[in-house]
């Protein structure tokens, strides 16, 4: 396996496709997935298993999972909201899950139909049965830097989620900026007190560029230390249940950024620019990100 220093998650299957109004098929899902792959991305979040009726994009979640071959170095990571999700992304074959809490009691009870303590009473549960069928294991705290409903969310209560989580250890903890609202200060405090809850999880951020402080935020967390950044090819992207959300951090800026950094992120960034342009067609819509259209720096 290739050494990297920043492992970046593409979630352009799930977060970058589940908020567009062009219905994708199931094949360019898959030929998305295998562009990811061809490209040296080794965890993708394929798609989320939720209500099809609230997110219509991921109603093929099954039928996708059964066109794609998965390589023995790749995570094919299903999202999750309560057991059922969890039940459906097992039978499909996902040998990740990402289960979401959120940390604003409004937005979990909107996200997910249930208040937080039973979503964080439904991870216990799940997460002994993922340990038991030899999944990895992660927790997105959804909302950690800023709510829709609520507005600030203060640090100390997204601390008390991930501590909650903790209780259950998942192998990977991630704090989600759902909105796009944060900012790098906030980042570089919530990802310092994280680490002082366990030495050993690893952890991970998932930015959204919706305020323009999607990749100042990247920065603030690789320099505090993440193991992983979620990421989405051409930088589409956004949640349904959050107003106005847009686009994750594209993949092949976040690429171009940690590379020029001289941080290795496996990930060929000619390829990824190419992804981009090509999802851009079923789209119907040309990719956000700064890198699909500037390129990189001249050879
Ligand atoms: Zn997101």
């Amino acid at each position: 396996m290739k050494q990297v220093d920043v492992e970046i998650v593409e979630v352009s299957p799930r977060d970058g496709l589940q908020n567009e109004k062009a219905l994708i098929s199931t094949a360019d899902k898959a030929e998305l997935i295998n562009r990811a792959l061809a490209a040296g991305l080794r965890r993708l979040e394929v798609t989320s298993f939720v209500n099809p009726k609230r997110v219509p994009q991921m109603a093929d979640s099954e039928a996708l999972m059964a066109q794609l071959t998965r390589p023995d170095d790749v995570g094919f990571i299903g999202l999750a909201l309560n057991q059922r999700g969890f039940d459906r992304a097992l039978a499909a074959g996902c040998n990740e899950v990402n289960f979401v809490v959120v940390a604003s009691e409004t937005f979990n009870q909107r996200n997910q139909g249930v208040p937080v303590a039973e979503t964080l009473a439904s991870w216990a549960v799940i997460r002994n049965q993922a340990k038991a069928a030899g999944l990895l294991t992660s927790v997105t705290i959804g909302a950690s830097f800023g709510c829709p409903f609520e507005g600030e969310v203060p640090a100390s209560r997204v601390l008390q989620i991930a501590e909650a989580v903790m209780q259950h250890a998942p192998d990977e903890l991630a704090f989600a900026d759902t909105i796009g609202c944060g900012v790098p200060t906030q980042v570089t405090q919530l990802l310092k007190e994280a680490r002082g809850l366990s030495s050993d999880v690893r952890l991970r951020c998932h930015f959204h560029n919706t305020r323009g402080t999607g990749i100042a935020n990247v920065v603030a967390a690789v320099e505090a230390g993440v193991h992983a950044i979620d990421a989405s090819i051409g930088g589409f992207g956004g949640c349904p249940f959050a107003p106005a959300a847009t686009g994750n951090v594209a993949t092949e800026d976040v690429v171009y950024l940690l590379e020029r950094m001289g941080l290795r992120t496996g990930v060929d960034l000619d390829a990824v620019i190419a992804a981009a342009h090509w999802i851009a067609g079923p789209l119907g819509k040309s990719a956000p990100s700064a890198l699909s259209r500037a390129g990189g720096i001249p050879a």
